[in-house]
């Protein structure tokens, strides 16, 4: 089943607006980035002035630069107040970075189009629709209602959302919609191994040796509910890995017999303070980790979510064992 969205008011917004700033969550996923640059190319074939804003000042993932990241800005352009914000896989405007709520706030209008179930329905046009497996699936029901053509590349960037986020079709999001959208894609030209490649494959040795130093941090807490791992700067630094390259690692910890829980806490770099961001994962489909990422004042879904503390890591670990040993 999928959410009836206002797809026909956020067309008309759009054709109302020749202008427009589309922009993705910060540290940004396969999902977000595939629905910044499928909406993003998509617009600009159509006639639409776009600028792509992927908020934040880590380098982009590398596994991702190959779907055309080059003319994405960091940081919202000066003319931002005169267009359209066209939010993509964002729960809230803080996920914009800090400077999403004023970007948001000043914005000519703003559209929300989202998958989280925590959404804060931020915009001034809401499209949230939980039960969608990403939002790249959202992207191409909006593309369709304004009649654009979806071509090779966008077909590709918006494949990339439905992989990603469904843990290539194993994870609990993986519907019956997840496969007939790919499928669909696939008509369109997608070649899955190709993709498979481009994502998954060729991986520079630093980022195995960084992978080696995480799993080497594991803690199992909780009698082997919680399992937490570590990624230091020191182990970038001795790597020469960059904190995207830990993408992953957290699923080696779901994957431990008894864990309910897994985390991965990542040191923040000099000048960063003390913010410690961590990614949850549940590896039962009853426990909810948006619960404990909402005790963390973070959010996200059932399955993933993610927090970020201004506490040393143990501070980040209590929270996660007070929350999973509430009653
Ligand atoms: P990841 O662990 O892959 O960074 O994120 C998993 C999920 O949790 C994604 O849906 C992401 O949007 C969400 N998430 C991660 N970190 C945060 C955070 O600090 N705040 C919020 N609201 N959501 C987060
Ligand atoms: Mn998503």
């Amino acid at each position: 089943m999928t959410a009836v969205l206002d797809l026909a008011a956020a067309a008309a917004l759009l054709r109302e607006h020749p202008r427009v700033l589309v922009a993705c969550h910060e540290s940004p996923d396969g999902d977000a980035l595939g629905s910044l640059i499928g909406m993003g190319m998509s617009l600009r074939n159509a006639g639409w002035d776009v600028v792509l804003w992927a908020p934040g000042d880590a380098p982009l993932p590398a596994d991702y630069l190959w779907l055309g990241l080059e003319g994405t800005t960091r940081t919202p352009p000066a003319d931002a107040a005169e267009r359209l914000l066209l939010a993509l896989d964002c729960g809230s405007a803080e996920r914009l970075g800090s400077d999403g709520p004023a970007t948001v706030a000043a914005a000519a209008a703003s559209i929300n189009l989202d998958h989280h179930a925590d959404n804060t329905k931020f915009a001034g046009l809401n499209l949230v629709d939980a039960v969608s497996p990403c939002t790249t699936i959202l992207v191409l029901r909006l593309l369709r209602e304004l009649d654009i053509t979806i071509t090779l590349d966008v077909a590709e960037a918006l494949y990339v959302g439905i992989i990603t986020d469904t843990g290539r079709f194993m994870y609990a999001n993986a519907s019956a919609e997840s496969h007939r959208v790919a499928a669909e894609l696939i008509d369109l030209g997608v070649d899955p191994a190709e993709i498979f490649r481009r994502l998954y494959e060729g991986k520079p040795a630093a980022r195995v040796e960084l992978t080696a130093r995480i799993l080497s941090s594991l803690e199992l807490r909780l009698d082997g509910r919680l399992a937490v791992a570590y990624v230091t700067i020191a182990d970038l630094d001795a790597t020469k890995a960059s904190e995207s390259d830990s993408e992953g690692v957290i699923d080696a910890l779901r994957s431990i017999a008894g864990v309910e829980v897994a985390a991965l806490v990542r040191e923040p770099r000099a000048g960063e303070g003390q913010f410690h961001k961590c990614s949850l994962r549940s590896a039962q489909p009853t426990v909810d980790v948006a619960r404990i990422a909402h005790a963390g004042g973070g959010g996200g879904h059932t399955l993933a979510a993610g927090f970020a503390l201004d506490g040393p890591a143990a501070d980040v670990v209590s929270l996660i064992e007070r929350e999973m040993t509430r009653a």
